[in-house]
């Protein structure tokens, strides 16, 4: 009856897609009809036709155009629970730029006039977060349902617990990070030994006390991300972004023992292929080819720990991604995918080798 028993029970991996719908400039474009079908109530089933193609996958959950926040946060809220209780959860946002990645981790963009949260912290305002929490994405979700927890769990009792948030991005397979100032980002070396695990030598780690204090971290890193403009979207991430919260916990009948529950939210740079774009320079034409590498590597190591392969057997070390995230790949860890796609038959083609990403995942 406990979270921790049904997180053992689950799956060790989940793959969710997401459909996002017609923005309104959007609105003259043709869309790709969707089938999805039910089985079973948990199992669904896509199809995509566009003329050329059709595919039929399984995946655990299929989120429909109009889908809420918190109806994806739902589906994850189990996995971030295990963090309680000594489990690590990761879950990431893949797909091409402007599927809704960012939309699904962090919420509408903060600068967004729109949505009336110029002159106040942003989106994450500890005050308004209850009434717009529908807005909000998986990491802001996150983050307050966590500190709920701790806070009964803190009151109730005996056992005392630490949260710490870090905050990076992968930029052309180098490691930054994001509490560090946009132009003092230096690259930083991921090393491993016994007592730690993986750690990042130089990386900012907060204790955060509290949800709003994380909101303020988060907010500061994601003004340091590395963006760039591009067809798809103004904001596009050319980078990887990783926020974690470690939560430590001392309990009594563990002779004293520590126990460590690590929240990996991973926003992937777009993973459309290279040739899209007229004028590309080298810099972008690099930054795709990286991008590309680095996903694909992931790719491999998903769908090596699906088929239940050893983890000598998995390939960390081919991308600084999969190495970062190690101890929360496989072993105690529930991962899930959720891969953003567009509703247009523009992207058809993107969307469906995003489907195959995630179908492979299975
Ligand atoms: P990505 O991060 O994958 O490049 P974004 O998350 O920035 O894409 O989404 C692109 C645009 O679509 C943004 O304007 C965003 O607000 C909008 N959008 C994405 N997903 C949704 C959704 N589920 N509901 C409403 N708007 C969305
Ligand atoms: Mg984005």
């Amino acid at each position: 009856e406990t979270t921790q028993s049904n997180v053992l029970r689950r799956e060790n991996i989940k793959v969710a897609i997401r459909v996002r719908p017609t923005l309104p400039f959007e609105q003259h474009k043709k869309e790709v009809v969707y089938y999805p079908q039910f089985q079973e109530g948990v199992l669904e089933t896509i199809k995509i036709e566009d003329g050329l193609h059709l595919i039929e996958s399984k995946y655990d959950k299929v989120f429909r155009q109009n889908s809420y926040q918190t109806e994806v946060f739902e589906f994850v809220r189990e996995s971030i629970e295990g963090i309680l209780s000594g489990y690590n959860a990761t879950i990431f946002a893949y797909g091409q730029t402007g599927s809704g990645k960012t939309y699904t981790m962090f919420g509408p963009h903060w600068e967004d006039q729109n949505l009336g949260y110029q002159n106040t912290m942003g989106p994450y305002n500890g005050s308004n977060f209850h009434q717009d929490q529908q807005k909000f994405g998986l990491i802001p979700n996150a983050i307050e349902h966590v500190f709920e927890n701790l806070e009964i769990l803190q009151q109730s009792g005996e056992q005392s617990y630490t949260a710490y948030c870090s905050f990076m991005q992968i930029y052309n397979e180098k490691l930054f990070d994001l509490f560090q100032e946009k132009d003092q980002q230096k690259p930083l070396v991921i090393r491993e030994d016994k007592y730690s695990g993986i750690f990042v030598e130089g990386q900012s780690e907060y204790v955060v006390r509290n949800a709003q204090e994380c909101f303020i971290l988060l907010r500061r890193g994601e003004k340091n991300r590395f963006t760039r403009q591009t067809k798809g979207n103004i904001h596009s991430s050319r980078s990887h972004t990783i926020f974690q919260l470690l939560i430590e916990s001392n309990e009594p009948d563990h002779n004293g023992k520590i126990l460590r529950g690590k929240l990996n939210l991973c926003d992937l740079a777009g993973s459309e292929k290279i040739g899209k774009e007229e004028n590309m320079d080298s810099q972008h034409l690099l930054e795709l080819k990286t991008i590309n590498l680095s996903l694909s590597s992931l790719g491999k190591v998903i769908s090596a720990l699906a088929q239940g392969k050893k983890s000598q057997h998995i390939p960390y070390r081919d991308s600084k991604l999969t190495r970062l995230l190690q101890d929360s790949l496989g072993g105690n860890t529930i991962t899930t995918l959720i891969a953003a796609v567009s509703p247009l038959v523009d992207c058809a083609e993107e969307t469906i080798s995003t489907l195959k990403f995630a179908d492979r995942a299975k």
